[in-house]
């Protein structure tokens, strides 16, 4: 049987167990994954317990994304976001970041194109930043709007290096939307338990437009209630969540995820 895991701390209510056991589960894989609670000061030795005791990968979470870029080989795209979430043992202890693929692909498996598209990303913390890189090279142009102008602004520098970017704040707001093909929240605004937290209101939206919230606890935010009243094309963060996860099992696995079924999984949990 082959171990696979979370570490994070806190790591309880973590959704990634149930997804890719899910998902090991359909593809009939003697496999099992499991949260581990781990403190940054402990996350170098679990590492190498992990690689020694032959694990075959490991996912991060808040707090030790960060911190595992000087332990680990990071890819380019994993040291320029500046955190790794996925850590694959088969060729030493490699770290990426799936975060931006998975923002990607929830956006493409809904028939949405990204190159040459207006994109307007609302948060600047370790989200927004791999969300950036990701869609920056896919050809967008991104503009980055934070409530802490500054954050925006270095996130905007770090990003014109492989694409197109620029920073806002949120006093032109209005302005932006109405400007954007695809809207995204990568803030936390309306996440459980301040589920009544919303940055953007109908008024502020159109109807060709297609607003991804990054959040998934709740599924249907405000901003996504807000934005089908509007006539806009939503989509939750349940589909980044589990299009992240489908990307770390493919690097883990080199198989193709049951992304259906770590949907089905997921959205049963929070359900
Ligand atoms: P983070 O690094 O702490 O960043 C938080 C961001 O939210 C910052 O830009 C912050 O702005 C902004 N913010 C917080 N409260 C705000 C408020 N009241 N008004 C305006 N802006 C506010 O967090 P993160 O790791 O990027 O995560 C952000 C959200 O994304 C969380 O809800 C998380 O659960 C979700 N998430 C989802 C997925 C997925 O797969 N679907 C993956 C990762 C994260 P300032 O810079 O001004 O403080």
């Amino acid at each position: 049987m082959k171990l696979f895991g979370v570490l994070g701390d806190p790591v309880s209510h973590s959704l990634s167990p149930v997804m890719h056991n899910a998902a090991f589960k359909a593809l009939g894989m003697d496999c099992e994954y499991h949260a581990f609670r781990v403190s940054p000061e402990n996350l170098e030795k679990a590492l190498y317990g992990a690689y020694a005791l032959g694990f075959g990968g490991l996912n991060l979470t808040i707090p030790l994304k960060e911190k595992a870029l000087d332990i680990v080989q990071p890819s380019e795209l994993a040291r320029q976001i500046g955190a790794v979430n996925t850590v694959d043992f088969e060729h030493g202890m490699a770290g990426h970041n799936t975060d931006g693929m998975g923002a990607k692909m929830a956006l493409s498996s809904a028939g949405i194109k990204i190159t040459g598209k207006n994109i307007l990303l609302l948060g600047a913390g370790g989200a927004a930043r791999a969300i950036a890189f990701q869609l920056a090279k896919d050809g967008a142009r991104v503009t980055i709007a934070n409530r802490t102008l500054e954050r925006a602004e270095a996130l905007a520098k770090d990003v014109k290096k492989v694409g197109k970017a620029q920073a806002s704040g949120y006093e032109n707001l209005k302005n932006l939307i109405q400007d954007s093909d695809i809207l995204i929240n990568s803030t936390s605004v309306g996440m459980y338990p301040k589920i009544s937290g919303t940055i953007v209101t109908s008024d502020m939206m159109h109807k060709d437009q297609v607003v991804f919230d990054i959040v998934y606890n709740p599924q249907n935010t405000l901003l996504l209630k807000e934005a089908k009243k509007a006539g806009a094309t939503t989509i939750d963060g349940v589909m980044m969540l589990v299009f992240q996860g489908a990307e770390s099992f493919k690097i883990w696995t080199g198989r193709t995820p049951p992304v259906d079924e770590m949907e089905k999984a997921v959205r049963e949990k929070l359900a």
